[in-house]
């Protein structure tokens, strides 16, 4: 963790395996209080009610869910956490949440909103296409060229906008306390569109704008999420700086998006270097749910 240690650390976006992770809520735990977090959420991907008809990564037509937690498993994962959390009180303090998907008229955060949970994620994994598919922006390299010229016909700005009108609805319709991983749009971006074109950054900051509007409805934080540099998949946050800078006065929660115990704290230096580089000087951290079932946010200074 570096010079990290001393700091006020927590990890609320996590995935063990009972989705797809590895690793047990215990074998979190026990890592969390290893490298010295006071929090940890877990955020396993929330199960889809309904076959959402997802067009698979190799375009077989068949539905490609095999990482979220299947329902059947939903009552287990629950319990799991809900005995982690008194295990470990006194040591670290375990939330139960979920990461779940926002696709249109198929899935919403908010549907989670009445199963016990400390705290919901809300994020963009699909996308619909022209043609009435759903596409995943975050598949490997191979895949992402598919959508982006078998579905969009070449046009990857337009997946860009498309990708960013989810995250607008979803930050519209709230029912979530962390907007996850807000631009993931961006992970295959290499070889298809710049983040410093005209048209992603007009994209991007009507975004923003937007998130800026819902947020003080609804009182949700921004992650900035070191997954990508956890996993080696992008060499930056998600938001990286430039977007961050777009979303002044919204609480911002540092998250690894471990998909391993290994994962915890990955990235952070990078998170509060993005933070500062932005203009920030404070972080925030989750301290649960308020009387009007909107999340309270405390705040540490980046030291
Ligand atoms: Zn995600
Ligand atoms: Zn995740």
């Amino acid at each position: 963790m570096g010079s990290t240690m001393g700091r006020r650390l927590t990890c609320l976006h996590t995935h063990t395996c009972y989705c797809d992770g590895s690793g047990t809520v215990e074998d979190f735990c026990a890592a969390a209080v290893g490298k010295g977090l006071s929090a940890i959420g877990f955020s396993a991907h929330a199960p889809l009610a309904t076959d959402p008809g997802v067009t698979g990564s190799a375009d077989s037509g068949s539905a490609n869910t095999g990482w979220h937690l299947p329902m059947e498993r939903f009552a287990a994962y629950r319990a799991e956490v809900k005995a982690a959390k008194e295990k470990w009180a006194g040591k670290i303090t375990v939330y139960l949440g979920l990461e779940a998907d926002y696709i249109e008229g198929i899935a919403s955060p908010a549907r989670w909103n009445k199963h016990g949970l400390d705290y919901v994620i809300g994020a963009v994994h699909y996308i619909p296409t022209p043609k009435g598919a759903l596409l995943e922006v975050d598949g490997d390299a191979d895949s992402f060229r598919r959508l982006v010229h078998d579905h969009f016909a070449g046009d990857a700005a337009q997946v860009v906008r498309v990708y960013y009108r989810c995250v607008e609805k979803m930050a519209r319709e709230g029912g979530f306390d962390i907007l996850g991983h807000l631009d993931l749009v961006k992970k295959n971006n290499r070889d298809f569109f710049s983040l410093e074109s005209p048209a992603y950054q007009e994209t991007a900051a009507h975004a923003a704008a937007v998130i800026r509007d819902a947020q003080k409805e609804h009182g949700f934080a921004v992650e900035v999420n070191t997954g990508a540099l956890a996993r080696g998949t992008y060499p930056d946050t998600y938001p990286e700086a430039a977007l961050l800078r777009l979303l002044p006065g919204i609480p911002f929660i540092i998250t690894t998006d471990a998909h391993c115990p290994e994962h915890l704290g990955a990235g952070y230096e990078r998170a509060i270097a993005n933070l500062r580089e932005a203009g920030y000087t404070e972080s925030a951290f989750f301290e649960g749910r308020g009387a009007d079932g909107k999340p309270e946010w405390s705040y540490a200074h980046l030291a």
